[in-house]
């Protein structure tokens, strides 16, 4: 589930509120978009791959919120992880086969989504 945005590093570009499947983010003119509608993540982590600035943190758990710390989130090396680890965009070099398969998955779920 969608934990937090860390302000620090992101940029407004409002990536994350486009692609959310499920409109989790209100966008907000004056800075980061709020986490308006925690409750309504899917734990896609589609705001998490599109986001190129690194700046959010998608918890694993899909069923309930799980407050975190945005320093300790940090340090820990968790911000991009999976789309790191997924072979996104920038990764896509060094994790091709895995990027392949994302792509696979996400154009399956837009079929199933317009059916
Ligand atoms: S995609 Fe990342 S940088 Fe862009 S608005 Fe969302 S959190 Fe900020
Ligand atoms: S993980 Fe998916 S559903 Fe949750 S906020 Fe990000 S894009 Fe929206």
């Amino acid at each position: 589930m969608i934990e937090l945005i860390v302000t620090e590093r992101c940029v407004s570009c409002d990536k994350c509120v486009d692609v959310c499947p499920t409109n989790v983010f209100d966008p907000n003119l004056h800075g980061p978009p709020h986490i308006a509608r925690q409750s309504d993540c899917q734990t896609c982590f589609m705001c998490e791959l599109y986001c190129q600035e690194d700046a959010l943190y998608v918890g694993p758990h899909a069923d309930r919120p799980e407050p975190v710390d945005a320093a300790t989130i940090v340090t820990a090396g968790l911000l991009g992880q999976y789309r790191r680890d997924s072979g996104w965009d920038e990764w896509k070099d060094i994790y091709p086969n895995e990027q392949w398969r994302m792509e696979t998955v996400f154009r399956r779920a837009a079929e199933a989504a317009n059916r």
